[in-house]
C-alpha cells in the first residue's frame, strides 16, 4: 500500500473516531442534563407535596378546633327550599336511600328531618312557619326561632373559621415540627422513588425555625426551596429549604456506569486504533528499509563479482596472448575486489551476528595506535586514488586500553570508511588521540558533507541512512554506525559526534582503561 493511502485512512479513520468520540459525550451530557433536570423535578414535586399537605393539615386543624366534640352531634344544615340541592332532595321517590337516610319520609313536606342528632332543614319558601308535630325527637318550639337561631349559629362558626384563617396567623414557630414535617418529607421523597439522606430547614426570612442536625446553610450545595404556607392572605417569608447528601453519586450512579463503559470502550478503540496505526507505519517504515537494504547490498556484493568474473575471463581467454595480458593488473584487480567482498559480507555477517547473539568480546590490553596505523593502512590507497589525505595526531600518552583487537579495527574502519564515504572529492581525514583520567579518546574527522540536526539523532539506528546518502551515490546497509555504538557501549565507552552540513563531522569515541567491566 502506498504511503498516501495509509495517511489518508489513517486521518479518516481518526476523523470519525473523533466524530464518534464527540457524539458519545454530547449523549452523556445530554444524558447527564436529563438525569439531573428529572431528579430536581421530582425532588421540587416532593416539596411542593409536603408545602400543600402542611398548609392543608393545618387548614383543616383549624376547622377540627372550631368544630369541638361538644357540639359536633348537633350538627345541623340548612337548606333553603328553593335551593338546587333541596329540590333535587326532594326529587327523589320516597323509598330512595338518599331520602331515608336523611330521614325525608314526604319529599312534599318541607320539614325537617333528624336521625342521630343529624337535622337538615328544608325551609319554606316563604318565611312563614311551618308546623312540626309533637313528636319525642323534636320537642315543640317555634320553628321560626330556632331556624334564626341555627342560622345565627352557623354564620358564627363559620366566621369563627374565617377569622381563624384570615386574622390571626399565628407564629411560624408554633406552626411547624421538626418531626412532622420530616415525617411528610420523607414519605413525599418515597412516593417520587428518592431514597436519599437529606437535610432540611424552615426559615423565616433569614433566620432558621427549625433545622435537622445536619443542615448547614453552606454555599454550593445544591439546595432545594419552597415558600411555606403559600395561600397565607399575607404570605410570609416562610421558606422550606433542602438539600441531599448523596445527590451527585445518585446521579452517577444512575449514569455512571453506561457512561463509564462507553469511555473506557472509547478510550480503547482509540488506543488500539492508534497502535494500529503506528504498526502499520513501522512495517510500511521497515519493509522500505528492507527493500534499500536488499538493493544496496546486491549492488555491493553484486560489483566486485562481476569485476572478479571479468578479469578471471581474461585470463582465461586463450585468443589473447599472454604478453599482452596485463597478469600482474588482473591479479591485483582479483585480489582488490575480494577484499572489498569480503569486507561487505564480513559487515553483513557483523551485523547478523550481532543481531543473534550479544557480542562476546575477548578483551586483551592492545595499543590504540599501533591498531589505528593498520587500519589507516587499509585506506590508504583508496584516499589516494581520489587525492585525499589522512593525518594522525596521536597525543595519547598512554595508548594501552584493555579491548578487543577484532570489533576494535572493525569500529575505527567503519569510522575511516564513512569519513571517505560521505566526503567530497577529496577525502581530509584527521584521527587524533588524546588521553583524560579514565581512558583514552579517539576522534575521527573529516571535511565530508555533514549530517543535519534532524538526521544526526537517528544515524545509530539499525538500516538508517540519512535520505541524501543515495542523492551522492553512496551505497551502504546503514549497519555500520549501530555496529560501532554497540560495540563502544560494550566496551563500557561513548560515542559522540559533532557535525555541521557542509563542513564536516567528528566522531569521538571514549574507551576506558580498564575496557570491558
Ligand atoms: P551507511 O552504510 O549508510 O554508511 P552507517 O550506519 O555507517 O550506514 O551510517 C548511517 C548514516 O549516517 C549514513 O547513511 C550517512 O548518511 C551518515 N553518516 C555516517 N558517517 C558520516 C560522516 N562521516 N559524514 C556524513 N554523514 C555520515
Amino acid at each position: 500500500m502506498k504511503q498516501k493511502t495509509i495517511v489518508l485512512l489513517a486521518i479518516f479513520f481518526f476523523l470519525s473516531v473523533s466524530g464518534l468520540i464527540l457524539i458519545q459525550l454530547y449523549w452523556i451530557r445530554n444524558a447527564i442534563n436529563i438525569t439531573d433536570q428529572q431528579f430536581r423535578y421530582q425532588a421540587n414535586k416532593a416539596l411542593e407535596a409536603v408545602v400543600l399537605n402542611m398548609e392543608e393539615s393545618e387548614l383543616i386543624n383549624k376547622i377540627l378546633e372550631e368544630v369541638n366534640p361538644a357540639n359536633s352531634d348537633s350538627v345541623t344544615a340548612i337548606i333553603p327550599a328553593n335551593s338546587p340541592i333541596a329540590r333535587k332532595l326532594q326529587g327523589y321517590r320516597p323509598n330512595s336511600d338518599l331520602l331515608e337516610m336523611y330521614g325525608l319520609i314526604d319529599p312534599n313536606q318541607p320539614i325537617i328531618v333528624g336521625k342521630s342528632g343529624q337535622k337538615i332543614i328544608i325551609s319554606a319558601e316563604d318565611t312563614s312557619p311551618f308546623q312540626v308535630e309533637d313528636s319525642p325527637e323534636f320537642q315543640s318550639q317555634s320553628i321560626q326561632a330556632g331556624l334564626s337561631g341555627r342560622v345565627t349559629n352557623k354564620i358564627v362558626f363559620l366566621e369563627n373559621i374565617m377569622e381563624k384563617i384570615f386574622r390571626e396567623t399565628p407564629d411560624i414557630r408554633n406552626r411547624v415540627n421538626l418531626e412532622n414535617v420530616n415525617r411528610k418529607l420523607r414519605e413525599a421523597l418515597n412516593n417520587v422513588a428518592i431514597h436519599l439522606n437529606y437535610e432540611f430547614a424552615i426559615r423565616s426570612g433569614r433566620s432558621i425555625i427549625i433545622k435537622t442536625p445536619g443542615f448547614n446553610d453552606r454555599v454550593g450545595t445544591n439546595k432545594f426551596m419552597r415558600q411555606l404556607f403559600p395561600n397565607d392572605p399575607v404570605p410570609g417569608q416562610n421558606q422550606i429549604v433542602m438539600y441531599f447528601m448523596q445527590e451527585k453519586q445518585y446521579k452517577f450512579e444512575k449514569i455512571g456506569s453506561l457512561g463509564f463503559l462507553s469511555l473506557i470502550f472509547t478510550a480503547l478503540l482509540l488506543v488500539l486504533s492508534t497502535g494500529t496505526f503506528i504498526v502499520i507505519f513501522r512495517q510500511k517504515k521497515l519493509s522500505e528499509i528492507r527493500n534499500d537494504f536488499i538493493n544496496n547490498m546486491t549492488h555491493e556484493l553484486k560489483t566486485p563479482i562481476s569485476t572478479i568474473s571479468l578479469a578471471s575471463q581474461m585470463l582465461a581467454d586463450k585468443s589473447i596472448p599472454s604478453e599482452k595480458k596485463d597478469t600482474d593488473n588482473l591479479a591485483k584487480v582479483i585480489s582488490d575486489e575480494s577484499t572489498r567482498l569480503k569486507y561487505q559480507v564480513e559487515k553483513v555477517l557483523q551485523m547478523a551476528i550481532f543481531e543473534k547473539v550479544k557480542l562476546r568480546l575477548i578483551l586483551t590490553e592492545i595499543d590504540v595506535h599501533r591498531i589505528i596505523e593498520r587500519v589507516i593502512e587499509n585506506f590508504r590507497l583508496q584516499v589516494n586514488s581520489r587525492n585525499g589525505l589522512i593525518l594522525t595526531d596521536f597525543q595519547a600518552e598512554n595508548s594501552i586500553a584493555k579491548i578487543d583487537e577484532v570489533h576494535f579495527m572493525n569500529t575505527i574502519s567503519n569510522l575511516i570508511d564513512n569519513a571517505i564515504k560521505y566526503s567530497k572529492e577529496r577525502p581530509e581525514i584527521t584521527i587524533s588521540t588524546r588521553n583524560n583520567k579514565k581512558g583514552i579518546l579517539i576522534s575521527v574527522e573529516d571535511k565530508g558533507i555533514g549530517i543535519s540536526k534532524e538526521n544526526i539523532k537517528r544515524i545509530y539506528d539499525k538500516f538508517y541512512r540519512v535520505p541524501s546518502g543515495n542523492v551522492h551515490n553512496v551505497k551502504g546497509f546503514g549497519l555500520g554506525l549501530s555496529y560501532v555504538k554497540k560495540v563502544v557501549e560494550d566496551h563500557n565507552g561513548t560515542i559522540k559526534v559533532e557535525s555541521q552540513t557542509g563542513k564536516g563531522t567528528k566522531f569521538t569515541v571514549f574507551i576506558p582503561k580498564t575496557g570491558h567491566i
